[in-house]
C-alpha cells in the first residue's frame, strides 16, 4: 500500500525542532492552499512525485530508530490537506515515534482532529503576518504578497487567513502538545513593528523567529 509520503532522501536535522534529533518526511509538495512569497519547498522540488511503500517506509523508519532519531516532522506543501494523512501518522506512530506536523494554520479543524484522536505529538505553526482585526490598505498589499503571491488578490483572504489561524492557536493551546513550535519568517516585506507584534501576541508558546533566505533560481 502506499503511504502519503513523498519517496525523497529523509534528511536529518538538529535544528528544525531546536535541539530535537528529527528526520523529515513531505506530503505533496505542490499541495497548498496558500501561495506565500518564495516558497522554498516548492523551489526545491521539481519533477515527479512518488511515494513510499508503506514496507518501504517502515524499513526506513527502522532504520532511523537504529540512528537515533528522537522525532518524525511531516512538512509538506500543507499536510492538513492530505486525504491520507492519518493513515500516514498511523504508520509512524506504530513504529514507535513522536509526531510533529507542520502547518499553514488555515485548518484548525483538521489540526484539532489529529489532537483529539493522538496522532500528533506537536505542530509547528508558521505565522507569517501579525494576526488582527483590521488592516491598513498599505498592510494588506503587502500581506497579499506574503501569503499569496498576488497583490491584487480579494482583501477578504487575508482576513479569513487571519481568523483561522487564530483559531489554529487556541486549539494548541487547549492541547498544550510537547513538540510545538510557532515561528515567523523575517520577510522584507515585514516591518520590524509588524515581527514585534506578532512576537507580542506570540509570547505564552514557544516561539522563534527564522532569517528570510531568498530562493535561488536556477
Ligand atoms: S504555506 Fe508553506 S508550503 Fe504552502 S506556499 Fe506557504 S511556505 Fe509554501
Amino acid at each position: 500500500m502506499e503511504t502519503p509520503f513523498l519517496k525523497v532522501e529523509i534528511p536529518t536535522t538538529f535544528n528544525d525542532h531546536p535541539g530535537v534529533f528529527s528526520a523529515l518526511l513531505y506530503t505533496k509538495i505542490h499541495q497548498c492552499n496558500l501561495n506565500c512569497y518564495q516558497c522554498h519547498n516548492r523551489h526545491a522540488f521539481r519533477g515527479k512525485e512518488e511515494f513510499f511503500k508503506e514496507e518501504e517506509l517502515r524499513e526506513k523508519l527502522q532504520m532511523l530508530k537504529l540512528l537515533g532519531v528522537e522525532l518524525i516532522i511531516v512538512s509538506g506543501g500543507e499536510p492538513t490537506l492530505e486525504e491520507r494523512l492519518e493513515e500516514g501518522l498511523k504508520l509512524i506512530k506504530e513504529e514507535g515515534f513522536p509526531v510533529r506536523v507542520d502547518t499553514n494554520g488555515t485548518l484548525p479543524e483538521r489540526v484539532e482532529k489529529l489532537a483529539e484522536n493522538g496522532l500528533i505529538d506537536g505542530v509547528a505553526l508558521d505565522v507569517k503576518i501579525p494576526l488582527l482585526d483590521e488592516y491598513t490598505p498599505d498592510q494588506l498589499e503587502r500581506f497579499r504578497r506574503i501569503l499569496f503571491s498576488n497583490k491584487s488578490l480579494d482583501p477578504s483572504a487575508v482576513y479569513n487567513y487571519s481568523k483561522r489561524v487564530k483559531i489554529t492557536i487556541e486549539v494548541i493551546k487547549r492541547y498544550s502538545l510537547p513538540y510545538t513550535i510557532l515561528r515567523t519568517v523575517k520577510y522584507p516585506l515585514l516591518k520590524e513593528e509588524e515581527i514585534a507584534l506578532i512576537r507580542e501576541c506570540l509570547k505564552s508558546l514557544p516561539h522563534q523567529v527564522n532569517p528570510f533566505y531568498p530562493v535561488e533560481e536556477e
